[in-house]
C-alpha cells in the first residue's frame, strides 16, 4: 500500500510505494514538528514555503492594531529622550 503525504495547507498529495524512500518523494517539502507536551507530538507537512507561511500565519494570535501604534508612539517618546539626555552630557549620541 503506497504511503501518502498530504500539504496540511492546501490539500496537494504526494504519494510513494514503500520501495521509494521518503526523502526522494517528498524533495522540497517541509515538515513541521509541533511539541505539546509529554509524548505528544504533531506533525505538519507543507508542499512550499507559502504553504507553510499560510498555515503559520493563521495560527499566531492576532494583535490589535491600536495595541501596536501606542507601542510605537511610547517607545519613539522613550528615544527622544534618551538622545536628549545624552547631548546634555556630552554628546555620545550624534
Ligand atoms: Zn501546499
Amino acid at each position: 500500500m503506497p504511503k501518502a503525504f498530504i500539504c496540511h495547507s492546501c490539500d496537494e498529495r504526494v504519494e510513494f510505494s514503500p520501495e521509494k524512500r521518503p526523502c526522494e518523494a517528498l524533495s522540497g517539502w517541509l515538515t513541521v514538528s509541533h511539541w505539546k507536551g509529554l509524548g505528544a507530538v504533531e506533525q505538519y507537512n507543507f508542499c512550499s514555503f507559502t504553504c507553510l507561511k499560510r498555515w503559520a500565519d493563521a495560527q499566531v494570535p492576532k494583535i490589535p492594531e491600536v495595541f501596536l501604534k501606542a507601542f510605537e508612539r511610547k517607545r519613539d517618546k522613550k528615544r527622544k529622550a534618551m538622545r536628549g539626555k545624552y547631548n546634555l552630557e556630552g554628546g555620545i549620541a550624534p
